[in-house]
């Protein structure tokens, strides 16, 4: 098959480029106008020399994820389903705010890591996306935007990634760092280590090779304030237990591009929402790490047993964080009408583990919902 082009940061491309006779400067041009004007075909590349479009000509594409289903919110936030073959689908959600526009991109078809509470864990993990995959996301995102909302030559339609789509990033490490390099590079995307986050369970090796390669903002996922609660609800931790975890924290923001960690944290009925539980976390986190919380409300789904937290239950554990001086934010769900919040991206995509289709060896048919259509 021919090589994908996007699977290259632009280091990666320019030694492509040389394998077929050719100086970085072209390798420069073939990369933008790939990543910042969103073009496939190598005939449009205009200022491309003639003889190296011939040469891609057969052997290289541009070949971006095929687009299953879109689905617009009422709250302007926009679903986007791609077929990653073989029955597999992953999902990327752009959420427009008023000052900037997030896409939010998946790493992994499903994920390993298998936490309680989260949907893409209980479906369990198909495999990793490749760096072609995973920045197809955005360069379909960003130019299908561009375009849709009229906007003009040089203004962007995305100005954060965060990784919080699905799977775990930093299990899928060799693909993630190209990508990230693709999103910061100013011939790519552009963005600011700032704008570009990582969140993580708390693969902590990787947390310290990600520092050192790549260090973008960086976001962990706590979700209890003690390791007998968390190894419940996020099983990496038996691995990488919380004092570990925090010592990892420490050590990324030597290097970091933000001067905190965001520490991502679900409330759960009765699970981890208590006054107390709040106590023990400002108690686990003070004095050790410069950090902000976000405070997750649940996105219930049936199979995991669980319930989201009630409305003064979150404002109580988020004043006792407030009280002991800690940044804390409560996020709003977005895209609640069409299954677009954490944790509910492909809900609806069946078996994503193809197990049945092992056991039976027949072929699966992805079943989506209707999109429910209509722009924002
Ligand atoms: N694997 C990474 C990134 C993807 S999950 C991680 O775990 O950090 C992105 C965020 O969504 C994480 O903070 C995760 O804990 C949260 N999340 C997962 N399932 C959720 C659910 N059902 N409701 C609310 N947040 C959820
Ligand atoms: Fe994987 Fe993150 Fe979901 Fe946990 S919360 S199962 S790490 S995607």
């Amino acid at each position: 098959m021919a090589v994908n082009l996007l699977d290259f940061d632009l280091d990666g491309l320019a030694a492509y480029c040389e394998g077929l006779g050719e100086k970085r400067f072209r390798a420069v041009q073939l990369f933008r106008w790939i990543h910042q004007k969103g073009v496939c075909d190598f005939g449009q590349m205009s200022d491309l020399a003639k003889s190296l479009r011939d040469k891609l000509v057969g052997v290289a594409q541009v070949r971006p994820l095929p687009v299953l289903t879109e689905q617009a919110s009422s709250d302007g936030t926009i679903k986007w389903l791609f077929d990653v073959g073989d029955g597999n689908a992953v999902e990327a959600v752009f959420i427009p705010e008023d000052d900037r526009g997030t896409l939010c991109v998946s790493s992994q078809a499903g994920c390993a890591v298998g936490c309680r509470f989260c949907s893409t864990g209980h479906q369990g993990f198909s495999r990793n996306l490749g760096t072609g995959e995973i920045l197809a996301q955005l360069w379909f995102a960003e130019h299908h935007l561009r375009q849709r909302l009229g906007l003009p030559a040089g203004e962007r339609a995305i100005t954060n990634v965060v990784m919080m789509g699905m799977g775990e990033p930093l299990q899928n490490y060799h693909a993630l760092v190209p990508a990230l390099r693709t999103m910061l590079d100013d011939h790519g995307y552009g963005l600011s280590r700032r704008r570009v986050t990582v969140s993580t369970s708390g693969v902590v090796p990787m947390m310290d090779r990600l520092r050192e390669d790549c260090p973008v903002a960086l976001a962990v996922s706590l979700h209890a304030p003690n390791d007998a609660l968390r190894d419940e609800l996020v099983p990496l931790n038996r691995k990488y237990p919380l004092a570990e975890l925090l010592e990892a924290c420490g050590r990324y923001l030597e290097s970091a591009p933000r001067d905190f960690i965001t520490f991502e944290y679900c409330m759960l009925d009765g699970v981890n929402d208590t006054e107390a539980h709040a106590r023990e976390l400002v108690a686990l986190v003070r004095d050790r790490v410069r950090c902000k919380f976000n405070l997750i409300p649940f996105n219930p789904f049936p199979a995991s047993g669980l319930k989201r937290s009630g409305r003064e239950r979150v404002q109580a554990f988020a004043r006792v964080l407030t009280d002991a001086g800690l940044v804390t934010t409560v996020r709003k769900t977005r895209g609640d009408d069409i299954d677009a919040a954490c944790g509910q991206l492909a809900g609806e995509v069946r078996d994503r583990t193809n197990v049945q289709r092992r056991l039976t060896r027949q072929p699966i048919r992805i079943q989506v919902r209707p999109a429910s259509g209509g722009a924002p």
